[in-house]
């Protein structure tokens, strides 16, 4: 199972399509992922090529002097889609914030300090998972899930679409393990049980609707999983 966003989805990116959570998704992988980072590169000078071309006002052939190159940026500036709201300074990196959870501290990526105001409080689940959710609007559920080592998650679908990119640490489930960096998408057809081994593990979820759980302890995990991802 590929750890990376598809090509598709690094392309929609730098074509500004992708929507909020989405958008938020690639800029926080491709801090930690020099792979992606590259590819989105060429896919980024590609769209910014084309917008180029559909604007002549600015093209190459005009340049003479600083100021042209003032202009041809001002003017690529304009031409290039926007890029959305939660990932626009993605290019001017603030400082990374840090947090504390189960008496750990983790620095997080810089392309998450924009939306730090909006974290809320830890809820945590016995102790051994945590979750922070993220309150930004109605349709991007973007949260913050700890879990420490050695710890199973109830099997679980999902309803919707659900990304997890895995901050610190690692975890495992029925197709491998992740490690810092990976990114892994799930539908409603993937069943999946994560489990931590010798190290605590910290993760963003973006996610389009509830997890469903389907074994074991399902009446008290649905409480949980909707306490997770309110
Ligand atoms: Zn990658």
């Amino acid at each position: 199972m590929s750890q990376h966003p598809s090509n598709e989805i690094l392309q929609a990116y730098a074509e500004g399509l992708l929507d909020g959570s989405q958008a938020l998704g690639i800029a926080v992988h491709c801090e930690q992922c020099q792979h992606c980072r590259d590819m989105l590169n060429e896919y980024e000078a590609a769209a910014a090529q084309t917008a180029l071309d559909a604007n002549p006002t600015v093209s190459e052939s005009t340049l003479s002097s600083d100021n042209d190159l003032d202009l041809l940026l001002a003017g690529l500036m304009d031409a290039l889609p926007e890029q959305d709201d939660l990932t626009a300074c993605v290019t001017q990196m603030p400082e990374a914030d840090t947090i504390s959870v189960n008496g750990r501290e983790f620095t997080l990526p810089k392309a998450l300090s924009k939306i730090m105001p909006h974290l809320q409080p830890w809820k945590s689940y016995g102790g051994k998972v945590y979750s922070a959710a993220f309150d930004i609007n109605e349709v991007d559920k973007v949260s913050l899930l700890y879990i420490d080592k050695g710890v199973q998650v109830p099997q679980h679908t999902h309803k919707g679409n659900e990304i997890t990119l895995v901050l610190h640490g690692s975890f495992k489930d029925e197709n491998g393990e992740y490690h810092a960096g990976s990114y892994l998408m799930k539908d409603a057809s993937d069943k999946h049980t994560p489990q931590t081994m010798d190290e605590d593990c910290l993760c963003l979820t973006l996610l389009s609707d509830p997890m469903v759980f389907t074994q074991g302890l399902a009446r008290i995990f649905n409480r949980f999983g909707k306490g997770m991802y309110p």
